[in-house]
């Protein structure tokens, strides 16, 4: 099991390498995979399939023994995206010595200094000319090799810098990718590994690439480490391990009266609002149209939301040994401990008590620990899934995640124990 979780963080640089992964597992687990632009057509107990949004967001159903009216669904949610830096267009700057570095942006929040002096690799997306301007083809790239890096300046010309350093996304985050050997490369650097990439499975001309969503992503593989090989090491934990562990609950749990979903996110790290986030009415209008092909009526969709539960799963924060003093007093969990409910006086999390009872109550039955996080109160802390989601599907639920520690570095620490708890608990929530 730890070693798919290892594989999937490695096949998912990026939010479209992860619905492209979880597509494949899904397909080759009996999911068929629905065009929205069809009719639904007839839904019959056990049914099983999955959606995409925009290649970067996924939502798997099967279908419950019982209709959507008569028993609801029960639904994990999680996002696919991470904190990275996006390609800008017209990305490359040549200087000095024909040396060539990439104009970036940043997305999401991360930690930018963690991207330093590490091999990094680029991925994403790019789109080629269709047979008309509405119909143009994605490809995805994912260059297998250390690419490019973002090198710190020596400690001689700043010797503050372990004191602290101010970095600039402008100035300070602007990978080297390579030095140009001869004039025919200066402005085509970045363009040559396009049509590299992509020319290993079809080679497309340079006229037709239109556009890309090209992203840096971390090119040394996910591992574990410590005595007992207890911790996990890798880009992207937050929150691909979390989707991971909902895929595996989904596939390993038997048929139920209660429809399955699996609901994996786009756009977590900038707000969710977008077609393919969480803030998107596209879920809920899916469901609706299963609970009218079931029933007939609308109405079959406003009860299945009253009887559903919902698991926002997103990566909650370990306890630090270096950093006790930034943690709650009484309510800081480890990594290794199990699962962790969040609570939010302000209600940035969906957890209330109810909702929290009936996770720690799958926890138990599962077997498996679970844990409680609440802010240290002078502390802001974030926000995740459960509440956007609400505003167009009112449900009930809890907001939970593994504990990591370094959320948002390029490279996250966990523990192996707590995805292993997880999928129990998953599990057991999906029966
Ligand atoms: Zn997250």
């Amino acid at each position: 099991m730890l070693t798919r979780l290892l594989k999937f963080l490695d096949a998912s640089p990026v939010n479209f390498f992860a619905v492209k992964a979880l597509a494949a597992q899904l397909e080759s687990a009996g999911y068929h995979r629905l065009d929205p632009r069809q009719p639904l057509g007839a839904v019959a107990a056990g049914d099983k399939f999955y959606v995409t949004k925009n290649d970067s967001s996924i939502y798997a159903f099967e279908i419950g023994r019982k209709t959507l009216a008569d028993a609801g669904f029960h639904i994990i949610c999680a996002h696919c995206d991470s904190p990275t830096f996006r390609i800008k267009p017209n990305a490359e700057m040549t200087c000095e010595g024909g040396i060539v570095k990439l104009n970036t942006e940043v997305y999401g929040g991360p930690i930018m200094a963690t991207w330093f002096d590490r091999p990094l690799t680029l991925a994403g997306r790019v789109i080629v000319r269709g047979e008309d301007a509405l119909s143009p083809v994605t490809r995805l790239i994912h260059v297998r090799r250390p690419l490019l890096q973002i090198s710190n300046l020596a400690i001689h010309f700043n010797r503050e810098v372990n004191d602290g350093v101010k970095l600039s996304k402008q100035k300070d985050m602007l990978p080297i990718l390579g030095i140009i050997t001869n004039e025919l490369e200066r402005g085509n650097l970045l363009m040559n590994i396009i049509l590299e990439e992509l020319g290993k499975e079809q080679p497309v001309s340079r006229e037709d690439i239109l556009d890309f969503d090209l992203y840096l992503a971390d090119a040394t593989p996910a591992c574990t480490f410590g005595v007992h090989d207890e911790f996990l090491s890798s880009g992207r934990l937050d929150d691909l391990s979390m989707c991971y562990a909902g895929l595996e609950a989904l596939l390993a749990s038997p048929a139920s009266d209660v429809t399955k979903v699996l609901a994996i996110f786009d756009n977590e790290e900038t707000g969710s609002q977008t077609k393919q986030g969480a803030g998107s009415p596209f879920l809920a209008t899916i469901l609706q149209r299963i609970a009218l092909a079931q029933s007939g009526t609308v109405e079959a969709f406003y009860q299945a939301v009253e009887r559903a539960f919902m698991v926002s799963a997103d990566n909650a924060h370990a306890w630090h040994p270096n950093y006790s003093d930034k943690y709650d007093p009484t309510n800081h969990p480890v990594l290794g401990g199990g699962p962790v409910i969040k609570f939010n006086a302000a209600q940035k999390y969906a957890s209330d008590a109810a909702s929290a009872a009936v996770f720690a109550e799958l926890c138990r039955e599962a077997g498996v620990p679970c844990q409680r996080f609440v802010n240290h109160s002078d502390v802001a802390g974030g926000s995740t899934l459960g509440n956007i989601l609400a505003s167009s599907l009112p449900l009930r639920g809890v907001d939970m995640g593994n504990p990591i520690l370094a959320m948002h570095s390029c490279r996250e620490t966990g523990a192996v124990a707590d995805h292993l708890y997880c999928v129990r608990a998953f599990t057991r929530f999906y029966q």
